[in-house]
């Protein structure tokens, strides 16, 4: 028992490296629990300026998939209505923020949940909350973000749907990749692997926690979106995508959403080397993605913010601690301030 726990343990340490990643998780991550609690913490009722809503529930298990809309505006001035209910001016700019598609990737979480708080209660944020509407989504993935969050099994990354259809949820093969489900080029992608970390599912848009992000992409049309992720295999280290390069054809806003990635990562130095996150202007994958979804169908200037280092030796530092989380979060944060005060409308 001893000797299977200490090889266990050994592989682990082989597996994310020593000293570099932390699970289960160091103690700043959310929880299942005090998500939804820092949510209606962060919500201030009597201030008018945001609201929370569930805007659709997992596959599997049901769970509720928060989102927070934050907005300040003097049309907002009675608690009768929510705040989407009430009037927009058509050139207000709606900003989509989802910090997890993905449930090993918990790093965009609590980036998602630090705008929160900044937006909501920090008083300087009077004119970004002004100028902008903003949907923030910690996580669309709750059922991997449960497992991952609470320490079981630290590479959960798909949905629970039970994919094998055997009746009970094996945690290191059963699942649909979320970022690859959208209905924008799924046909074409060659993901059918059910076992496969990045199955796509058996239809467009077959699961719910996608047809809850459609949804309300359908009622906001937003502006901008920010989707981020880390990639535990140390693939796409601290770099920033958006849509889409397909070698032939390139997306007519191409050169706009260039100019806006750039500016944000001149913003995020990188956690080990000298230079800046890099922005990746290769050609793109026709996969299911958010980013390829938003923009074909709603013109959305739409990014992909990978958020994890890789170490000089080449380990992915994607579980990071309490003290490069922090690091993380709080260059994202501003980073990402940053760039929408300092955005030209479209
Ligand atoms: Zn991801």
């Amino acid at each position: 028992m001893i000797r299977g726990a200490l090889i266990l343990y050994l592989l682990i340490l082989a597996t994310f490296g020593m000293a570099i990643n932390q699970y289960p998780l160091d103690t700043a991550y959310h929880s299942w629990e005090t998500l939804s609690d820092s949510l209606l913490h962060y919500h201030q009722a009597d201030r008018l300026i945001s609201d929370i809503e569930i805007i659709g529930n997992s596959s599997a298990e049901n769970l509720p998939i928060y989102a927070i809309h934050i907005h300040k505006s003097k049309e907002i001035n009675n608690k009768k209505k929510k705040i989407w209910e009430h009037p927009r001016p058509s050139d207000l700019k709606k900003v989509l923020i989802i910090g997890q598609h993905h449930g090993e990737e918990p790093i965009g979480v609590e980036i998602a949940m630090s705008l929160t708080k900044e937006l909501t209660s920090n008083s300087e944020m009077q004119e970004v909350v002004s100028n902008y509407y903003f949907v923030i989504i910690p996580t669309v993935n709750p059922e991997a973000f449960k497992i991952v969050n609470s320490g079981i099994y630290p590479l959960k990354r798909k949905n629970n749907r039970d994919t094998n259809q055997n009746g009970e949820l094996d945690i290191k093969s059963d699942g649909v990749d979320l970022n690859k489900n959208y209905p924008s080029n799924w046909e074409i992608a060659d993901l059918n692997e059910a076992e496969s970390p990045y199955y796509k599912g058996t239809a467009p848009a077959s699961e719910t926690e996608i047809q809850a992000v459609i949804a309300l992409a359908d009622r906001f049309s937003f502006d901008y979106a920010f989707l981020y992720h880390s990639s535990a295999n140390g693939t796409y280290p601290e770099m920033v995508f958006f849509p889409y390069n397909w070698g032939s054809e390139k997306s007519k806003d191409w050169d706009q959403m260039r100019v806006m990635a750039e500016w944000l990562v001149s913003e995020l130095p990188c956690l080990y080397k000298e230079n800046s996150y890099h922005v990746y202007l290769g050609e793109t994958r026709k996969y299911g993605y958010a980013r390829d979804y938003l923009y074909r169908n709603y013109n959305t200037l739409s990014f992909t913010i990978e958020t994890s280092a890789v170490t000089p030796s080449g380990v992915s530092h994607f579980l990071p601690n309490n003290r490069d989380l922090k690091l993380i979060v709080e260059k994202h944060t501003s980073a990402l301030i940053n760039l929408l005060r300092n955005i030209k409308p479209k």
